[in-house]
């Protein structure tokens, strides 16, 4: 076990010393004893990139990761989209075992396209259960002021508490409750809490990884962790921290019109066509005529993106592994770093979502700090590595680890 439980003894026992006219046995102090578990609080900052934490450095996450546990780089699954990712995070499985392929898919089973948030209403899209799901099946209590799917009931099940997402809600107000749920009464506190920020993500999008914006974004995010963990201090509450953030983040170079690779006419006569940005996924069951629009695709791409159809598929995209064939697109289109696709125009300055095999600027970032952790510097490692580490703090029991989950090990107290 090595969650190192902080035991408040209530004791009778100076009571009984001073009263200490019988010897016997029955005159033993009177122990009352409060065990107080140390929760573990799952931090996402959307869209911060390792290149952003090495150049900006921000005070309290330097500051955390020079005293916990860091590593040269989180490395992101393909495609470094934010709902895949942050699903590969918690459940510790790729994409393709997951479900979550995209932040937009077709399933050619349920003959619908899914969008972020969609397993609120079809929870079967998730084919893993996150590591809230498995706590509570384990009577272990999970609370989520957001993650990507934390408000949908999956397998039956919803963490005690939730938030329906709302992109609005202020930060503060996230972490505030955050810290109310750690103020619980230990049969009511949850031991597992996730919260996530998404003012990074959307100040690179629309500004540019480089930009005072973004700089301003995440000192903004910092000094709130900041301010949440002084908190904790001078309330006398300790906890295991983990923050991560589920992609890196790159500026547009060139912007592709789609049907200036692709003609509307051909795309009409297509199954189906999901525009992912930097992916086009496409479904045809008609052989020849998907060779003919692989050709067509290929002769347009002029080094801007690669085309590839499902035998061709690179192995590390993992998409052999997928739980279903159904939500496996039959063509990939996958774009090169600084290229986006677009059906209609719309203002972006940078973006995510490239094979990371193409470009280090999609590394994200781990830190971890806590009553549990060790100093410790890790290599770089991939992100389905932290649902054990989390399953470890949080001593949620689970089926299977992926390879190489011991990268943690020493790095526990
Ligand atoms: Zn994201």
């Amino acid at each position: 076990m090595i969650i190192q439980r902080i035991k408040f003894v209530l004791s009778a026992g100076i009571l009984a010393v001073s009263v200490v006219c019988h010897s016997s046995a029955e005159t033993k102090p009177v122990i009352t004893e409060i065990e107080k578990s140390v929760s573990t609080v799952l931090i996402s900052i959307d869209g911060l990139s390792n290149e952003q934490l090495r150049k900006y450095k921000p005070k309290n996450l330097t500051e955390l990761a020079k005293t916990g546990l860091s590593t040269e780089a989180l490395l992101p699954v393909y495609p470094t989209k934010t709902f895949p990712n942050h699903l590969s995070i918690v459940t510790g499985v790729y994409p393709s075992q997951h479900g979550i392929i995209h932040n937009k898919f077709y399933d050619v089973e349920k003959n619908q396209v899914y969008s972020m948030g969609a397993a609120g209403t079809d929870p079967s899209w998730m084919k893993a259960k996150p590591i809230w799901v498995l706590a509570e099946e384990q009577g272990v209590k999970a609370a989520s002021y957001f993650w990507p799917e934390s408000d949908a009931e999956l397998f039956g099940v919803r963490p005690s508490y939730y938030f329906p997402y709302h992109h609005d809600t202020p930060n503060r107000e996230r972490t505030n409750q955050v810290i109310k749920w750690l103020e619980l009464p230990e049969s009511q506190k949850p031991k597992l809490i996730t919260t996530y920020f998404s003012i990074v993500d959307s100040a690179n999008h629309d500004f540019g990884s480089k930009s005072a914006e973004a700089i301003e974004a995440i000192t903004e995010v910092d000094t709130i962790i900041g301010e949440f963990l002084t908190t904790l201090a001078a309330k006398n509450i300790e906890i295991n921290l983990v923050i991560v953030s589920d992609h890196g983040m790159l500026d547009i170079d060139e912007t592709i019109k789609l049907d200036s690779v692709i003609a509307p006419e051909a795309v009409a006569k297509l199954d189906k066509l999901v525009e992912g940005q930097t992916q086009i996924f496409i479904n045809h069951k008609d052989c020849a005529y998907l060779n003919t629009v692989y050709q067509q695709l290929k002769n347009n791409a002029q080094e801007r993106y690669e085309v590839y159809l499902k035998s061709e598929f690179p192995l590390h995209w993992q998409l052999d592994k997928a739980v279903s064939d159904n939500y496996v697109p039959d063509l990939i289109v996958n774009a090169n770093p600084g290229v986006i696709f677009q059906t209609k125009h719309y203002k972006t300055a940078a973006t995510h979502g490239y094979d990371l095999k193409d470009t280090d600027s999609m590394e994200a970032i781990f830190i971890a700090n806590g009553v549990n952790i060790k100093h410790a510097r890790l290599k770089k490692f991939q992100n389905i590595h932290v649902f054990a580490l989390l399953a470890e703090l949080t001593e949620v029991k689970i089926d299977k680890q992926p390879a190489s989950s011991n990268i943690f090990k020493g790095a526990l107290k």
